[in-house]
This record gives C-alpha cells, sequence and structure tokens, in this order.
C-alpha cells in the first residue's frame, strides 16, 4: 500500500472527515484490520485565512509547496491537498514536489462525467465559485459550470467561513443552501459539486433533488485507488543463459 500525503487543516473539520473516509475505505477493501498508510499536516488555518482574504496566494503558494514537500519528506507516494480552495496555488505545490498530486478539480470532473450529466452546479467558497482553477478542471471533461448570482455566492461563503470551518451546522444553513442549489436548477443544473470540503458535512443527497458531488468522498476514494492500486508490472522476466 502506498502512503498517502494528506495536506490538511483547511479547516481540520474535513480532514477529520478525510482521515475517516480514507480509513473506512482500506477496510472495506482490504478487509480486517487493515487501515490507510497516510502522513498528516495539518496547518493553522488563521494564518492560510488572512492570506485568503487579502490575495496573497503567491505567499499561501509558497508555504503550502513547503508543507507538500514536508509530506513526500515524511514518506508520502502521493499528495492530497484536503480542501478545493487552496487547489487555486496547485501548480506551486506540484512544481516543488516529485511523487504525484491528486487534483481534486479532476477526481470531481471524473465523477461528474461518469454520471452522464453535462450541465453542473458548483458549489464553493467565493474563490472556489470565481476563479477559474476548478471551474476550468470540469469544463475541460466537457461539462458546462454555473455558479449562484451574487447574492448565493454571498451566502454560501459566509455560511462556510462563519459555521462549517468551525464545526457549526445549522438546519437554517442546510435551507437556504438547498433554495441556492433548487436556483441553480432552475437555470439547468442536472446536479450540484460540493466544491468545499465542509460542505458535504451540511447537505448531502437526500437534501435536494439532483445529484450531488461530495468532493471530500471523491477525491478521498481516488486517493485510496492510487494507493491500493498495483504497482507498474516490471514485465516479463530477462532470462539469461
Ligand atoms: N475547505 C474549504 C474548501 O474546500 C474552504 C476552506 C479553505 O479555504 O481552504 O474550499
Amino acid at each position: 500500500m502506498r502512503t498517502i500525503g494528506l495536506l490538511g487543516g483547511m479547516s481540520w473539520e474535513s480532514s477529520a472527515l478525510y482521515y475517516r473516509l480514507l480509513n473506512e475505505a482500506v477496510r472495506e477493501q482490504l478487509g480486517g484490520l487493515h487501515s490507510a498508510r497516510c502522513v498528516l499536516l495539518s496547518v493553522d488555518f488563521a494564518g492560510i485565512e488572512r492570506l485568503q482574504a487579502s490575495g496573497d496566494w503567491a505567499r499561501a503558494g509558497e508555504l503550502l509547496a513547503t508543507d507538500a514537500r514536508s509530506l513526500q519528506a515524511a514518506g508520502a507516494d502521493l499528495v492530497v491537498l484536503c480542501t478545493n480552495t487552496m487547489h487555486t496555488v496547485a501548480d506551486a505545490i506540484t512544481a516543488a514536489i516529485d511523487v504525484p498530486f491528486l487534483h481534486i478539480g479532476d477526481t470531481t470532473a471524473e465523477a461528474v462525467a461518469a454520471a452522464g450529466l453535462t450541465r453542473i452546479g458548483l458549489l464553493g467558497t467565493r474563490y472556489t465559485m470565481e476563479q477559474p482553477f476548478l471551474a476550468d478542471r470540469l469544463s475541460a471533461a466537457g461539462l458546462e459550470v454555473l455558479v449562484p448570482d451574487e447574492a448565493d455566492r454571498d451566502l454560501v461563503h459566509r455560511v462556510i467561513y462563519e459555521e462549517l470551518v468551525l464545526g457549526v451546522v445549522r438546519d437554517g444553513s442546510r435551507r437556504a443552501y438547498q433554495q441556492v442549489v433548487d436556483r441553480l436548477v432552475a437555470r439547468g443544473a442536472q446536479g450540484v459539486v460540493l466544491g468545499c470540503t465542509e460542505i458535504e458535512l451540511l447537505i448531502g443527497p437526500d437534501d435536494v433533488d439532483v445529484p450531488t458531488f461530495p468532493t471530500t468522498a471523491l477525491h478521498a476514494a481516488a486517493a485510496v485507488r492510487a494507493a491500493l492500486a498495483p504497482a507498474p508490472s516490471a514485465g516479463p522476466p530477462t532470462i539469461v543463459g
């Protein structure tokens, strides 16, 4: 089994979910007492949030690139960045490591395309809904991406930073998110990407009428597939003599 490197703490509420999902998936697939082999580097989110709010993505990229290198040095065979938003600095991270980086946008796009959908709503932080780094990955898979209007983006963003990353899950916010999804569906969305790793702590498939694509669960499942994939064959043995 390969060692999964988790770059987490953004927030730790969703990193805890990643950890649980990885271990459950490995137990399910290998049985018995098997669990995921992983290393976690969990940052202090306050510092990252300050850099987000001030738009200093370059500095955030430098910090996370250094952390990703530390994960590699600690034995990670692949790196999983446990947040959608910070994939905005994915290039800085991939440039700093030699092991594979499992991009959350690619694992999400594959799942949406496999479900046969072509037009998808995207919920996430303001950064994720307004910058191209995630939507571009979905578009590259042939998907049309719809984001909520300005007022709904405000609401979705505010609930993430004022509630979900603090572990606060409110029924009123769930209802508000359901209405945001309804408005996306009215505009033609056939499903919705829960493009923030805490959103699946608030809403799930039973809360809305269209398929949901929970990025934490999809990303964790992809990490386990990568960790358990057979090593590439060295080819047939050479017969000497
Ligand atoms: N975990 C969130 C995400 O998936 C938001 C927190 C962050 O900004 O990293 O985007």
